[in-house]
This record gives structure tokens, C-alpha cells and sequence, in this order.
């Protein structure tokens, strides 16, 4: 089998682990795969440079900013092949402009789109190991790029994709995906198999196993993926097409996301473009807007809007909310203490009653909702911030994820 196998920060955070790292690909490789390792930066590394680079400019250009940057992966590159060299197997390191990595998009926040793979290959079919720095590239221009933090995930995917792979595994720090938490539920549980769009809908609300737009590049091109950890033996979670998974359960994980605030903006006009001039200032003022409720308009003439944002741009807003003179509503209200909790399971869609059973659930924790939004996998709720771990605890339990 042809393999990619992308270890994280963590995974080679000191020599022991880099050493140890190499066992595993070792073992690969004595089971007759054909291996790609994507490295990270050792833990630590790249904020570190960052914070050498703001050391000497708060406004340190950016072309440098990405040389810099992308010696982290190639630090740990060196140290990986050396441990695998020491072990005698063939392997040999290959920095971005020796493949060539391609990229486009400005500098610290490309992407890649293409790659040369015939040399990579070659050294394959000869029996080699090949290892390869995440998170960088280089432009059409031949200037070093890097692209986006947490960028050695989609690496591993362009990988995969690029080499038609037979597996793409992530190696971290922890055994899987979770159905919540585990530091705040311990009774949450490794997820054997998830689908693409319920791991989408867990890591954009926090589950943070995966850089996101990496499951969204594994999805389109149908790259199945497996998280699992470098430290243990265990079997880590798989991450592929839903048609492919047997759901015995409605629900697959509790997630949920702190730090938010809800604003209501009562008696504002009923009429077309209201929306608009609410949120065209926020989109200015770059406030992330989550979730938008419009209350149906009892008198045709006005209506109520609520919506929900980070807490930090909670001042922003309001301030904005209050001296736009395009926006007019009679009064507004808002909580700033406010969770968002969400129950994720592509098995929703053919079971019924899933909605009656969370909120039922939460009124018998007397748990008041405050708002609701629903897809077609997830369910998600706005409640006081000070019910989060009761709510998640409850709904991990009537959901059977204990
Ligand atoms: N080293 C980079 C970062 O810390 C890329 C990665 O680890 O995926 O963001
Ligand atoms: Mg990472």
C-alpha cells in the first residue's frame, strides 16, 4: 500500500519523539508500504519564530515572515530522515522547491495546487522513504510559501490526493475524534467512524483534531482519512464518505462553543434590505456573524433579529448596532454569557424525534434555549453559558454516546 502519514507538532516535539516517530515508520515500511511522511514544526517551533519575527517588526514582511516560518518543518525533516538514515533505511528528505510543492494565494496564507510527483516516486518504487516538510510550498515565482497555521493537514491531503495514496493517516496527541470533550466529559468516546461532513460540523465547533479545510480538500476528492495517535497502539477514528458508515445511533457527538454573545434587535422595519443594512457594517468591521433568527412578522410591519457572535467582538457590534444611521429597530437586547451547544450525527436525518428528545432533555436540567438552529446533520442551541457542561453531560448521555 502506498501510504501518507502525517505527524504533528507533538508527535515530533523532542528527539525521543522524533526517534520514536521513526519506529513507526520503520514498522510501515517492514510491512511492505510504500511511505510519505508529512511533518510539523516541533511543537512550540512555529510560535517561536513568530515571536522572533515581532521581536523585530510588528509589520515584519511577509515574503520573510513565510522564509522563516517554513525552516520549522524543515528542521524536523532533517532530524526524522537522520533517526531513519541511523536506522538503516533508505530514506531521504525533500524540502518544497526540490519537489516542487506549487502554490498560489499571497504569502502565510496560500494554497497548494499542484505537485511533481515523479521523483518522489521513483525513489519509492526504488524502496526509499520520502519525507516532506507540511505547510509550505512555493509560488509560481519560486518564492517560499507557507499556507495557513495548522497547514501540514491539507499538505498531507494534497499528498494524497496527488499520489492517489491508499491512506492518508494523521497522527496526533490524541486517540481520535470524540463524541465531546473528553477534558470536560470523561465518559465521551472515541468514534470509530465518522463521515466527512459530521467531522466538518465537530471541528468547526471545537472538536480541534483536524484543521477544517483539510477534511473539506479529503472530502471533495473522496481521500479517506484516519486520526490516531503516535503515542499508542490504539486504533485511531476513521473519516470517510457517509454512504460508507452504518449508523446504529441518531447522534455522533455533543459539540460546543464558548465565548459567545447574543444580540436581539427588536421592532426592527419588515421590509427588503433591513438584513442587509444590519449586517453590511458588521462584515466591514470583519464580526464573524454565527447564527441569524428572524422572527416571522406578527403585524406585516416589523420583526425581530437575533444573532450570535464571538464574544470579544461583542462591544464592536453593539457600538456599530447603535450608531449606524442606517439601522433602526425600536430596542435591543443581548447576553454576552452565552453557549452554543450542538448535537452532530448524520444518522439524524433518518431518525425522528431527535429534536423533541434534546429539547425535552434540556427542559427537564431546566435548561432555558435562547435561540435554535438546525441543519440537516446538527442540531444547535444558544443557552446560558453557566449550563454548558451540564447540558453537554445531559445530552451525552440521552444521545447513548456515555
Ligand atoms: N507548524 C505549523 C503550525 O504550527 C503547521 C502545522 O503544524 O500544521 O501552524
Ligand atoms: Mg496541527
Amino acid at each position: 500500500m502506498k501510504k501518507v502519514l502525517k505527524f504533528g507538532g507533538t508527535s515530533v516535539g523532542s528527539i525521543e519523539r522524533i526517534q520514536h516517530v521513526a519506529n513507526i515508520i520503520k514498522k510501515e515500511r517492514d510491512a511492505g508500504n510504500q511511505i510519505i511522511a508529512i511533518v510539523s514544526a516541533m511543537s512550540g517551533k512555529t510560535n517561536e519564530l513568530i515571536d522572533l519575527s515581532n521581536q523585530i517588526s510588528k509589520k515584519f514582511d511577509k515574503r520573510e515572515l513565510d522564509v522563516l516560518l517554513s525552516s520549522g518543518e524543515q528542521v524536523t525533516c532533517a532530524l526524522l530522515t537522520g533517526a531513519l538514515i541511523d536506522q538503516n533505511l533508505n530514506a531521504k528528505s525533500w524540502l518544497n522547491w526540490q519537489i516542487p510543492i506549487l502554490t498560489s494565494g499571497e504569502h502565510t496564507n496560500s494554497r497548494i495546487i499542484n505537485m511533481n510527483i515523479s521523483k518522489i516516486n521513483e525513489h519509492l518504487s526504488r524502496g526509499g522513504i520520502a519525507i516532506v516538510p507540511g505547510f509550505q510550498g512555493i509560488s509560481e515565482k519560486g518564492e517560499i510559501t507557507t499556507i495557513g497555521r495548522g497547514g501540514s493537514d491539507a499538505t498531507a491531503v494534497a499528498f494524497a490526493k496527488a499520489f492517489n495514496a491508499d491512506s492518508c493517516e494523521i497522527y496526533t496527541d490524541v486517540d481520535g475524534v470524540f463524541s465531546s470533550d473528553p477534558n470536560k466529559i470523561p465518559v465521551a468516546k472515541k468514534i470509530d467512524q465518522i463521515s466527512y461532513d459530521e467531522m466538518l460540523e465537530l471541528s468547526s465547533l471545537g472538536a480541534k483534531v483536524m484543521q477544517p479545510s483539510a477534511v473539506q480538500t479529503a472530502m471533495m476528492y473522496n481521500i479517506p482519512l484516519e486520526v490516531k495517535s503516535t503515542f499508542t497502539d490504539r486504533k485511531g477514528t476513521k473519516i470517510f464518505d457517509q454512504e460508507n458508515i452504518d449508523y446504529r445511533k441518531s447522534v455522533t457527538g455533543v459539540a460546543y462553543s464558548k465565548d459567545d454573545a447574543k444580540i436581539t434587535l427588536i421592532g426592527v422595519e419588515d421590509k427588503p434590505g433591513v438584513a442587509a443594512n444590519i449586517f453590511e457594517p458588521m462584515n466591514k468591521a470583519q464580526i464573524n456573524i454565527d447564527m441569524v433568527i428572524q422572527n416571522i412578522s406578527s403585524d406585516q410591519k416589523t420583526t425581530d433579529v437575533t444573532f450570535t457572535i464571538k464574544r470579544n467582538d461583542f462591544l464592536k457590534a453593539k457600538e456599530i448596532l447603535e450608531n449606524n444611521k442606517n439601522i433602526s429597530y425600536k430596542s435591543l437586547t443581548h447576553n454576552d454569557k452565552v453557549a452554543k451547544v450542538s448535537i452532530v450525527g448524520a444518522g439524524m436525518v433518518s431518525t425522528p424525534g431527535v429534536t423533541y428528545r434534546m429539547f425535552k432533555a434540556l427542559a427537564d436540567e431546566k435548561i432555558n434555549i435562547l435561540a435554535i438552529s438546525t441543519s440537516e446533520i446538527k442540531l444547535s442551541v444558544i443557552i446560558d453559558e453557566e449550563n454548558t457542561l451540564n447540558a453537554i453531560k445531559k445530552l451525552h448521555t440521552i444521545f447513548e454516546l456515555d
